[in-house]
């Protein structure tokens, strides 16, 4: 049977994680596995400073990518034994594209160097990841995700051909059959064969992707958390685990910002019925959570979600026209031209109410589009918390000691922003 298992950053941000992997991975010997694998700890955070130190001119470029050398060189002195591996040629290898992209001009698309720079986290850790294997005795090839997920040349948040990627899956099967396969999440490849990333966190959907067009008979996602929660346990220390959720609840829970699992992981499962199995890698043989058509949902337990460092936007008209349908239309396309994805909104006679993720870039550029025709007026540094079956009487203990700035309650869903 076939079994897609991804690990993300911090399931290989060390060498004892990448033992760790090797043992979950010669538990399932009888299994075909793909394996899904993130850039190892923070290095995508720190390819994206290095993208913008490259970028902008500054000099710091070569001290960010001295230090991500180092910190996947000490790595792999810890796994190999053997100096003479050829992963160490590898890793220079691509560290030497790198350092040649870095004496080159940059690109005038700031999202297509982003893509070229950023995608190199992945790379490495799925060499490290598919060398160890192989080290420890468990045949594993080493595959280019860029000849199997394909995308438009939407730099930053390539758009999957699902045609194109489901038609290179059968050379996926053949080789499946001899080896387990390791290849990088978060990645696509354009028909001009550059990189392209799928969006911060994409590497469960690349896994989605892949369980769903090889018809999987699970995709596994290993994670440092027992499995999914009903809030985060550091500020709800009462927080507990699902046992199992349908693809609607984990797919709501998502979109509300929850961050277990990335939005657009769970269409493309529920689309082929590939069950999701989110397990504590540190604990392989613990149950985690399961997702999947069949599950039952228990709504006595409700999902608690605080997105924080959000902005709370009113746009109101100048000369007292109300927000009719053609203004909102107009509102909304603003946001979206700048890249807004809005989080919650409210309308009033003659204002918008929007909140959304603070990024000062895209805020800027609305605020700029927006400032002839609208009164602009904002709050920032607030937080949403999003309860799903909720119960009234519980809600206030959750906001106490805040202000309220906003809220709003369907039947299930309260949404609440708070200073
Ligand atoms: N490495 C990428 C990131 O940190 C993709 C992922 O981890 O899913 O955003
Ligand atoms: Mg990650």
């Amino acid at each position: 049977m076939i079994k897609v298992f991804k690990f993300g950053g911090f399931a290989v941000s060390d060498a004892k994680s990448v033992k760790n992997l090797a043992n979950i991975i010669a538990s399932h010997a009888n299994d075909q596995i793909l394996i899904i694998v993130s850039a190892m700890g923070k290095t995508t955070d720190a390819l994206e400073n290095l993208c913008k130190a490259f970028v902008e001119g500054e000099d710091d470029a070569h001290e960010i990518l001295n230090n991500i050398k180092q910190f996947h060189e000490n790595i792999m002195l810890d796994l190999f034994e053997n100096k003479n591996n050829p992963v160490f040629y590898e890793i220079a290898n691509t560290f030497v594209e790198i350092e040649w992209m870095l004496e080159d001009e940059p690109h005038p698309d700031y999202d297509f160097n982003y893509d070229q720079i950023v995608s190199i986290g992945e790379f490495l850790s799925s060499r490290i990841v598919a060398a160890y294997l192989n080290q420890n005795k468990i045949d594993t090839n080493w595959l280019d995700a860029r000849d199997f997920i394909h995308t438009d040349n939407s730099y930053r948040e390539g758009i999957i051909d699902m045609d194109k990627t489901r038609s290179s899956m059968p050379k996926l099967l053949n080789l499946l059959k001899k080896q387990v396969l390791v290849t990088q999440g978060f990645i696509g490849g354009t028909s001009e064969n550059f990189t392209t990333t799928l969006g911060r966190e994409g590497s469960d959907y690349s896994a989605a992707i892949f369980a769903s067009c090889l018809q999987a008979e699970s995709l596994t996602v290993w994670k440092d958390v027992s499995g999914i929660m009903n809030a985060d346990p550091r500020l709800f220390p009462d927080a507990q685990k699902y046992d199992e959720l349908p693809y609607s609840e984990a797919l709501e829970m998502a979109y509300y910002g929850a961050t277990i699992i990335h939005p657009k992981t769970i269409k493309p499962l529920q689309n082929a019925n590939v069950p999701l199995y989110v397990k504590p890698f540190l604990e392989p043989n613990e149950k985690g959570t399961i997702i999947h058509s069949m599950a039952i949902l228990n709504t006595d337990i409700a999902a608690k979600i605080v997105k924080n460092n959000q902005i709370l936007l009113s746009m109101s008209t100048k000369d007292f026209s109300f927000i009719d349908e053609q203004i909102l239309i107009y509102l909304l396309q603003c946001v979206s031209q700048s890249n807004i994805k809005i989080n919650m909104m409210q309308r009033s006679a003659m204002s918008l109410s929007v909140c959304f993720n603070q990024d000062d870039v895209k805020f800027n550029k609305l605020l700029n589009t927006l400032k002839d025709k609208f009164n602009c007026k904002y709050n920032q540094e607030l937080s949403l918390l999003t309860v799903r079956h909720f119960k009234k009487e519980n809600l206030n203990a959750i906001c106490s000691g805040k202000t309220i700035i906003m809220e709003q309650f369907s039947r299930n869903i309260a949404q609440i922003i708070l200073k």
